[in-house]
Formats: structure tokens, sequence, C-alpha cells
């Protein structure tokens, strides 16, 4: 049984429900036929897959119980393809096959249209892709934790022989733990993942970085890795009072590129910088602070990991703005756990002076503050891009490897009381629940061009059920058109004039893109005298056998085959 967590209905809003179950047929799920005004009910299933059935769970108050799936069984007369039931102030739609394959798959991502990663972007384009979109626990093959990769506009260019050309600027938002594959799968290569901007130092959001750090410079990332986020988040360790971690950005980089000697030294027989090599200036890319490498790090090279600490207490506060390119980033705080957890807001004008626009809250509990960066002084933006996450009961039992929530009397009921009441505090503290999404959206105004829900373990059926919670605040919200639910490699065109969906079409066998370098490279660290790299100069080959003996005798082809 899966659930369709769904409405909050009074009866004068009968007709604002009745509309909004009719778009959630759209996913052949549950019709609702006819709703009267003294609460009756007539449903129709329409049975995408002839097993799905359906009932109407119902609560007498605001806050009161669900009735039970057992006891809405045997009271609703006309279980399964149609029937009517009067139903009281409260209910929500519950399914009853634990078999639905609804929760295997996201039918709306696959039906998009597709696009070869390759295809250049137009010169007033803002691209964003999906390289993760999900909530931690698990990291799903289907779905890395959270990443946002934007590029904005386009200048071709003959020789690059990978791409033809090149994004006047590009940012990685997050980069959650398995969002490599997605970058490599969209052939994006480590050149243009040079700018990460964390929103928040959660796992789910920057342990990527170390495969981005650690293998930038055995590609083509020949220059530093930038690095923003939070300074250090204040808040009094409650262990040893008067007592403060250094929790920020420039700390945990400078723990992370020591972490990472090892991997850095091993690596450094080869080049890892440019001759030529221009390191940003403060100025240049509109930073609050100098950029400056963690560890005494050369700024020329790959391997010096550089962060930009924004205060998370500012709105508006300017994290980049590059003059060159006409993207700017900005941030404001959002509420997440402990304090630092930062939105961002990237705007990009185009060459014929449009500016497009996206916002990613990234993680938070509902707050005003994206609202307000939103509504942007009542110009809006093109892309609002906010999590979003499933709730307590349905997240409670699916982590419990359930298809449906246990009832009183069940072995496992008190295991799942006590579930739900942890993830209530996990989602109450720091998230926002599907209804919650809906009434933040309610408050925007103008409406962003596209609404985007992340962080967000998407599927037929919980996308149906967020969809219905969102539409109870929004009931003229339409999916596809105002609002998606993201998904690892969904991009989105965003034009002056319209907003494309795409699906990547992409391998999941892929290499590397070539790699492609810009200019003369710096002899490598380790070195044979000559400028050439020495791989030999780290490790002891006393014991190694070679492919030849000294009588000339071959033990294996030194061409690998
Ligand atoms: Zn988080
Ligand atoms: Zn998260």
């Amino acid at each position: 049984m899966n659930t369709y967590e769904i409405l909050r209905s009074a009866r004068s809003i009968h007709l604002l429900a009745l509309t909004t179950l009719f778009q959630a047929a759209a996913w052949g799920q549950l019709q609702i036929t006819s709703f009267q005004g003294d609460g009756t009910l007539t449903w129709n299933d329409p049975g995408a897959t002839g097993t799905n059935n359906y009932a109407v769970e119902w609560a007498s108050s605001l806050n009161g119980n669900w009735s039970s799936w057992q006891d809405a069984a045997g009271r609703l007369s006309g279980l399964g393809a149609s029937g009517s039931v009067a139903v009281p102030m409260f209910y929500r739609v519950v399914a009853t096959d634990p078999t639905n394959a609804a929760t295997q798959r996201y039918t709306y991502f696959q039906e998009l249209p597709p696009l070869d990663p390759l295809t250049p972007l137009a010169t007033n384009e803002m691209r964003i892709i999906f390289m993760g979109s999900m909530i931690p626990l698990p990291v799903r093959r289907a779905q890395a934790e959270m990443s946002v990769f934007v590029q904005v506009g386009w200048s071709n260019d003959p020789n690059d022989r990978v791409y033809g050309g090149r994004a006047r600027d590009q940012f990685i938002f997050d980069c959650g733990a398995g969002c490599s594959a997605n970058f490599a799968a969209a052939v994006v290569g480590f050149r243009r993942m040079d700018k990460v901007f964390i929103n928040h130092l959660h796992g789910d959001h920057m342990s990527d970085l170390s495969h981005i750090y650690c293998f930038g410079p055995a590609a083509d990332r020949k220059t530093p890795l930038y690095v923003w986020g939070s300074k250090p988040s204040g808040v009094e360790n409650p262990a040893s009072p008067g007592t403060f971690y250094d929790d920020g950005t420039s700390n945990f980089c400078a723990c992370l590129r020591q972490a990472l000697r090892w991997h850095s030294e091993s690596f450094s027989f080869q080049s890892t910088c440019y001759s030529n090599y221009v390191p940003p200036t403060k100025e240049q890319w509109g930073l609050p602070h100098d950029p400056v490498p963690v560890c005494g790090d050369s700024p020329y090279d790959a391997y010096a990991m550089v962060p930009i600490e924004l205060d998370f207490e500012k709105i508006g506060g300017v994290a980049y703005d590059n003059a060159a390119t006409e993207a700017k980033v900005t941030h404001y705080p959002v509420i997440h756990c402990r304090k630092g957890s930062m939105g961002y807001k990237l705007e990009w004008t185009t060459p014929e002076g449009k500016t497009l626009s996206m916002i990613y809250s990234s993680d938070t509990k509902p707050e005003t503050n994206s609202i307000a960066q939103a509504s942007n002084n009542g110009n809006g933006v093109d892309v609002f891009i906010h999590e979003m996450v499933v709730p307590p009961a349905v997240w409670a039992y699916k982590n419990m490897g359930l298809s449906a929530a246990p009832v009183e009397g069940d072995a496992l009921y008190p295991e799942y009381v006590q579930t739900v009441q942890g993830l209530t505090f996990v989602q109450n503290s720091s998230h926002t629940p599907q209804g919650a999404f809906g009434y933040l959206l309610s408050q925007i105004e103008p409406k962003p061009r596209l609404t985007v829900a992340t962080h967000f373990p998407v599927a037929d059926d919980t996308v149906a059920s967020a969809f219905v919670s969102v539409t109870n605040h929004c009931p003229t919200v339409q999916m596809g058109r105002d609002l998606v639910w993201s998904f690892d490699l969904m991009a989105l065109r965003v034009f002056p004039d319209r907003i494309e969906q795409r699906r990547l079409a992409v391998s999941d066998y892929s290499f590397n893109p070539p790699v492609q370098l810009d200019g003369g490279t710096c002899p490598p660290k380790y070195n044979d005298g000559n400028g050439s790299g020495n791989p030999y100069a780290q490790i002891d080959t006393s014991a190694s056998i070679s492919p030849t003996n000294t009588d000339g005798s071959v033990n294996y082809r030194i061409d690998g085959y």
C-alpha cells in the first residue's frame, strides 16, 4: 500500500480539492468523478497498470489521526475501480497495491525530449543541469546527492575540439556524493568545474568535492579550485561553554587540502599549472575578500584550494560579480540544522541586456528570505529551485523497507512511530514539507517562471503525492508548465522567452572528455631535471617485476597487451 499523502481540505474549498485531484489523475491515478457539497465523493480508478486500487482515509480535525487503511477499507463501499463515500473535513488518498511499480520510475522525466549533452548553449541561454537531486540516505543509483551545474552564454571556439566553444561562465552549486558520475556522463570536463558554491557543509552537499579536487589537475583543470561557502557558524559548543569550532569554509578547505596531500603529491609527476595563468583578483571576480589558497599553496597551482568565505547572515551579500562574464551570485541565509546555511541567487545578463535569474535554496525549513528573494522586488525570477521532503510517515516506512505504514498492533508499529517522531524533528528543524512548499510558492509574487522541487526522492508515487500537497495551496499550478521535480541529468534551457526541459541523453559507460589545455604548462613538481615528469620519483621499485629480464627474456609486453 502506497500512501498518497494528500489533502487538507475543508468543505468550503471542495472545488479546489476537486481541481487538484483531477490534475493528479494525469498520472493514471485515482480520479475523483464527483464531489458534492455534503462531502460525498465518487471516484474512478483508471488503473494504468491494471492493478492500482485506491481508497480515501480521513481525519476529523486538523491534527486528528488519519483513520487506518484497514478501517478505511472496511468502511468504504465499492472500494476498487469506482465507488462513493462521504468524507469528513480532511482526507487523503491511499493506494492498496504493495507491488505498485510507481515507486520504481519517474515517468515525467523519462518522457522529456532528449538533449545531446554536447549541444552548444545559445548565446542568450542559461542552462541548468541537475547532477544530483536526492536527499541523503541513501545515495540512489537513480539520484546522486545534490549538485546543480549552471552555465551561461556561449562563445564559439573552433580550436576547442570537445565543445567547439565554451560557456561564458559556469558554476557548480553543491557537489554531493555520487554527482561526479553525472558530470562525466554529461561530458563535463574538469576544466569546466573550477567554481564550486557550497550551500552548507553537510556531506550530501560537498562530499564529491574531494573527487573534483583530486582529479581536476590530472585532467585539464590546471588552475586552482575556488570554493565558496559560509564563514564559521559562531554556534557555541555546549559541551565546553565559551568555545567555538572553526566550522567555516576556509578551515574546511584547509583540512581537506591537508587530508588529500598523499593524493596531490602522488599525481604531481604531471604538470599542475599553466605557465601563463593569471589568477583572478578580488576586483575582477567581485569577491568579498582576496582569493588566497589555503595551506600556503601557490595561487597558480591546480592543487591550490581557494576558499571564498561568505558572511552567511547577509541578505543579498555578493559572492561573485564578474563584469567580464556579466554573471553575479548573491547569497542569503536559510534555516537548516545549524547556522551558516545559505541560498544562492545567480543573475546573468544576456548579450541583449535581458537578465536571467536562478535561485537555489538548498536545504532549508520554510522561511521568509526565499520568498523575498524569489519575489525579487516584484520582478520575480526565472527558475526557483527549492528543497522539499516527503512526509515523515512516508519517509519512515520507506526507510524501514516497507511499502506502507504499519498499523497499530503490527510488530513494527512501535519502531515506526519512533522513526516518524525522529523524522518529524528533522523535518521541522531543517526541511520543507510538501504542503509548506505549496504555501511558500503561494506567497511568491510574481510566481517564478518555473519552480523546481529538489533534494527529493522522486518516483511517480512520491511526486504525485507532493503535487497534490502543493496544489492544495496553489490550485492553478500545473505540473510541467509551472512546477517540476528535479531528477539527475534533467536539463533546463532558460531563454528570455521560454524555458525548455530536457533529459540529457548520456552514456552510462562514459570516459572523461578529451583533455584540452589552454596554454603551455609548467614543469611537474616531481621531474627528471629536464622539465619532464618523473613518475618513479616517489616509489620504491626494488620489488617490481620488469617487462624484461637482464638476460633479455620477456615477462610481459610493455604495450599492455
Ligand atoms: Zn543539509
Ligand atoms: Zn541535504
